[in-house]
């Protein structure tokens, strides 16, 4: 139980065990449990999750002013995205067909499809019914027949530009045409379609079978009917659809990365990594920022933070680029950060900064999280702060109990956070200025 909620910041099911250890299942115990949870149920925590689970449910409705149902999805890409993606849905019970220039790569994700089956289907007869639904596509004939297409080949506006110029003009009439995009602003990409107000964003994220959350993104030219249409698909998918404004980075990729890059930096300042991700986790993350950061890529941690540059004051730090260039991009080389083995790490023992204190490290990590949370709600990239908490809560894992970062600003009150933050500009530099929505509103 420990290793899946802290003690410190859950209390509920050690209330649990400790009351059925001590009067096991008598009259006694039914009276104990009654009184803990008159204790629990008026915590911070119980308040937090039950606001959580209600957060859940609203962005759930949100997606419910569309009917929209797909019946065939035509996957664009057979990398690590695309691969995945083709799978999710197929497991949904969806007709699923996937192109890629590389036979190779489609061939590897049919392959990784047939495996995962066998281990999470027992009847035969299922297996091949769900083996069924995933169709090779080399040519792309599924454009004109899906529902939904989604496009999920390299991160490069030309490569992008040329497939929807050929999907528009190929797709059903009211197909949705989707791309996955990490940070191509969408108003570029389809500045070479006939139709603009066509193209949506479908934000997925990595691994796709583990995270909740997928963005929907809507470009300046997006017709809203679209955007219903996705949120009804994502829902469809049971996935969590968050509507969010296109925009670098998006909302998760956005507010995850200074916290991230305060982490390096700190790292580069000579805090140990263990001493870092003890922080975070010490706050209630699910994992450190450092080992987050060697599991997300460093490659790809360091092209979010490029394509973030213009938005967001990120200065990158000396040691991302030093891992990138020399191939430890974390857990995919084997090494990054940390030394991975069988795909986890291996940390040193934590040890404390000669002046640097935990409480330092963990605030420096958090407010710049907090800070960039309110920049994104201030530019309008979701509709009101409680779809931001989601949003970030399942995508970034932000502790849960603490009921998501606009929340627990609140709950810190505003002229706090702004206080420490001027603090620590003057003592770590300007990245930290108040965001002018923690004062202006928006
Ligand atoms: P990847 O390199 O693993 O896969 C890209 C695939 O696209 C390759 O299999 C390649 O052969 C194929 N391809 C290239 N040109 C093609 C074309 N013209 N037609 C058909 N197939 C073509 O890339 P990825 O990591 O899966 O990323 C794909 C997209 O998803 C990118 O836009 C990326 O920004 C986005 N994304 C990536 C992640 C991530 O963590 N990797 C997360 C969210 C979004």
């Amino acid at each position: 139980m420990e290793r899946r909620a802290s003690p410190k910041f859950y209390p509920s099911p050690y209330a649990v065990i400790d009351n059925f250890d001590k009067y096991g299942l008598s009259d006694d115990g039914f009276e104990a449990e009654i009184r803990s949870l008159e204790t629990i149920a008026h915590d911070e925590t119980a308040k937090n999750l039950i606001r959580i689970f209600f957060l859940q449910e609203k962005l759930k409705e949100v997606a419910k002013q569309s009917t929209y149902k797909a019946h065939h999805v035509h996957v664009i890409g057979a990398g690590t995205m695309g691969g995945d993606i083709a799978m999710w849905c197929a497991m949904q019970g969806i007709r699923v067909t996937i192109q890629d220039t590389s036979i190779d790569r489609i061939a590897a994700v049919v392959k990784k499809f047939s495996e995962s089956l066998k281990k999470r289907v027992k009847e035969r007869v299922l297996v091949q019914h769900y083996r069924d639904l995933l169709v090779p596509d080399m040519k792309g004939d599924g454009v004109a027949f899906a529902d939904v297409i989604i496009e999920a080949v390299f991160e490069n506006l030309e490569v992008k530009q040329t497939i929807f110029k050929d999907v528009e003009i190929r797709a059903k009439p009211n197909a949705i045409i989707a791309t996955n995009t990490s940070s191509i602003p969408l108003d570029e990409i389809n500045s070479i379609m006939k139709n603009p107000s066509r193209l949506v964003g479908i934000h997925f994220f990595n691994p796709v079978e583990k995270m909740q959350l997928v963005e929907v993104i809507h470009g300046k030219q997006t017709d809203p009917n679209v955007m219903n249409d996705a949120l009804a698909f994502v829902l469809q998918i049971k996935k969590l659809p968050l509507s969010v404004k296109s925009s670098p980075g998006f909302l998760v990729n956005r507010c995850l990365t200074p916290y991230l890059l305060e982490a390096v930096a700190l790292y580069d300042e000579g805090v140990s990594p263990a001493m870092i991700d003890k922080a975070a986790t010490d706050f209630g993350m699910p994992m450190g920022p450092i080992e987050l950061a060697d599991v997300v890529g460093l490659d790809i941690c360091l092209s979010v933070a490029e394509h973030l540059k213009g938005t967001v004051d990120v200065k990158i730090p000396e040691s991302l680029i030093k891992q990138v260039k020399a191939g430890n991009v974390g857990r995919k080389s084997g090494k990054g950060f940390y030394q991975w083995h069988h795909n986890r790490p291996t940390k040193p023992p934590v040890i404390a900064h000669a002046s640097l204190n935990e409480i330092v490290i963990q605030q420096r990590m958090i407010l710049r999280f907090l800070n960039e949370c309110m920049a994104s709600y201030r530019e309008h990239l979701v509709s009101n702060a409680d779809q931001l908490d989601a949003g970030v809560i399942f995508g970034t894992g932000f502790a849960p109990f603490r009921g998501g970062p606009m929340h627990y600003a609140e709950h810190l009150k505003h002229p706090m956070v702004v206080s420490i933050l001027n603090e620590y500009t003057k003592s770590f530099g300007d990245r930290f200025k108040p965001d002018a929505g923690w004062t202006e509103g928006r």
